[in-house]
């Protein structure tokens, strides 16, 4: 019979794997496990236990830590009062007693089970665990999992209860990779999931682990790995790995990957972690229906929010707001297609897939998009430019427009080879990204404005973007004296805030009369013309504080009087709630900088 496999003997392998400390070790205890104590019949059963985070034939237990820990106490009886109750509340930061645990909350949980469960193992079976986690995760209500909670506890030990909780959480934390799990399997069980990304099919179709399996392509309908991006440090590192390729820098787009299948009248939308995500029907199968010209494709892209009131793509945020938005303004950008009427098309270049595209997907602006080189997507970037998608020619060419997706506040670029196939879950560097790392320090880049720039175009004559200083570090207990040019920002507000801030300066603009004048002596500057705004305020007091983010990977100042400067600086907030003595100091900084590995 299946599913006869004991819970027991799969904790103990668990505990060997996670006490092993070589990885060889780690592996051979899994393939001894499936040689000797797992029948074939219960690889699913088994498997699906130690990969918790790929199997998707259970839903979604709808149960972190904080809730988990209140259905452990209350399946235990326990007072919500009680010093465990708290350790378990706490486990993040600790009760009245903090434990060593403090941080892990299977530990902490099994810390507190310990103390309320026997030793000895119920003989709980792997087929009996499934159903018991069906049943947790089909029931929707609190008591009713907090029931099946209880019957787990009663049916197990501490120990097998600890692991239990940790493929709740789908992080066994056993230190062997999934890549591992697949290989020691069967050689062909990780080719086979990437293209069907369904566990179960994996195990039974290779229940016969010394048959070999026929490669297979992908299928419309089954959600296929991903194609990533290898991660460079910048321009010139992309280029030189792509070297003598033909290659496309793209936008990269701040929203989710989704890939789109479309069967007909069916369609799905399948994420990164190919869960299907019906909630985008409502908002996007017509458009998909009407403008999707075969019947049968996969199409590949990012899922954002197109924001009506602006013009162009929101940011996209958690979940809910998705689930919001799917009612308003979604829009996809199609950057790959992987599948055309009958036939897979993985294989093709990608310029001849960036051709197939084109055929078959009719752009629809702001709903459905495509990213070709230099055409394709209907949406002007905020900097007027039409083009989100272009062929590089150079080193230059991938500077400039990386430069531009950050001023734009995209999220970075993804440089791809011309002539490279699509692969599942490939991330060997046919695409690579490059994205600014923003140094979010807060309060610590808190600096003062100390002149003005005038715009152009519609902010012509008026100040569009500010200088701003850091201080220069004051004795204890005074305020500062001097305040050191530290860079140039202007983006990141809105039209309205930073009307609001230029209003409120503007009785302290100061016209700068170089060379006649120099800037007041209270700001130290270089004679870098970069640093001559058009007017500076007339005294620090009467400044505002901005909180400026940033990439800080080169910011040795040539420019400025400050010894760094922000590379692609852009203003966070207004702080209007900070007075202008708490500028940061130029020390501070420095030492942020130091402290921080990116110089
Ligand atoms: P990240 O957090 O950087 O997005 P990731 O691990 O989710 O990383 P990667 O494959 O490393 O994913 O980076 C590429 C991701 O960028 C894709 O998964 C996709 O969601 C997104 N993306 C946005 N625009 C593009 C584009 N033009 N081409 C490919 N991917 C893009």
């Amino acid at each position: 019979m299946s599913g006869e496999t004991k819970f027991s003997v799969m904790c103990s392998l668990f505990n060997w794997i996670h006490k092993s400390k070589s990885s060889k070790q780690k592996r051979s205890k899994f393939r001894k496990f499936l040689d000797t104590y797992c029948k074939p019949s219960d690889y699913f059963s088994a498997i699906r236990l130690i990969l918790p985070n790929l199997d998707r034939e259970r839903g979604s237990y709808g149960l972190k830590e904080s809730v988990l820990a209140t259905c452990i106490i209350d399946a235990l009886g326990m007072s919500r009062e009680s010093a465990d109750a708290v350790r378990l509340i706490n486990w993040r930061k600790g009760g009245a007693k903090t434990g060593v645990n403090v941080g892990n909350f299977s530990l902490v949980a099994s810390e507190v089970l310990q103390r309320r469960q026997g030793m000895m193992s119920g003989g709980l079976t792997i087929k009996e665990l499934n159903d018991l986690l069906d049943r947790l995760a089909s029931n929707e209500n609190r008591a009713e999992k907090t029931s099946v909670l209880s019957d787990l506890i009663k049916k197990t030990n501490a120990q097998e209860m600890k692991w239990i909780v940790m493929i709740i959480l789908k992080d066994l934390k056993l230190g062997i990779s999934e890549k591992s799990i697949f290989h020691e399997f069967h050689p062909d069980a990780e080719d086979l999931f990437n293209v069907t990304c369904d566990l179960k099919l994996v195990c039974e179709r290779l229940r016969d682990r010394h048959q070999r399996h026929k490669r297979q392509d992908i299928e419309v309908g089954k959600a296929v790995r991903p194609q990533l991006a290898l991660r460079v440090a910048n321009a010139a590192s992309a280029w030189k790995k792509l070297h003598g390729k033909e290659v496309v820098i793209e936008c990269k787009f701040d929203g989710d990957r989704i890939q789109i299948h479309k069967n007909g009248q069916e369609i799905h939308f399948f994420s990164r972690n190919f869960l299907d995500h019906s909630e985008y029907t409502h908002g996007m199968s017509n458009v998909i229906m009407e403008n999707v010209l075969v019947d049968r494709c996969i199409l590949d892209g990012e899922m954002l929010v197109w924001d009506t009131s602006t013009d162009r793509f929101a940011e996209f945020g958690s979940n809910q707001e998705i689930a919001k938005a799917a009612k308003e303004g979604l829009a996809n950008v199609a950057f790959d297609i992987l599948y055309v009427g009958d036939t897979s098309v993985i294989h093709q270049t990608l310029k001849e897939r960036h051709e197939l595209l084109k055929k078959v997907v009719k752009p629809v602006k702001g709903r459905l998009e495509i990213l070709v080189p230099d055409g394709g997507l209907n949406v002007h970037t905020t900097a007027g430019e039409p083009c989100w998608s272009r062929v590089a020619r150079n080193v230059d060419d991938v500077e400039t427009f990386f430069k531009r997706t950050i001023e734009n506040r995209d999220e970075g670029i993804v440089l791809k080879d011309l002539e490279s196939k699509w692969e599942p879950s490939d991330r060997s560097g046919k695409w690579l990204k490059l994205k600014p790392d923003y140094v979010r320090a807060g309060s610590d880049l808190d600096v003062l404005i100390i002149g003005g720039y005038y715009g152009s175009g519609r902010r012509g004559g008026q100040v569009a973007q500010f200088l701003v200083g850091l201080a220069e570090r004051p004795a204890p207990n005074t305020y500062p004296r001097r305040f050191v040019s530290f860079c140039r920002v202007g983006t990141g507000l809105s039209d309205e805030e930073l009307d609001a801030v230029v209003n409120k300066l503007k009785p302290y603009f100061r016209k700068y009369e170089y060379p006649k004048k120099g800037p007041p002596s209270y700001y130290k500057v270089t004679n870098n013309s970069k640093e001559r705004p058009d007017v500076w305020i007339d005294s620090p007091e009467k400044s505002l504080i901005l909180s400026i983010t940033s990439d800080i990977r080169t910011i040795r100042s040539e420019v400025f009087a400050a010894p760094y400067s922000l590379r692609f600086p852009r203003i966070d907030k207004v702080r209007d709630d900070k007075p202008w003595h708490e500028c940061l100091d130029v020390e501070s900084f420095v030492e942020l900088v130091h402290s921080s590995n990116h110089t």
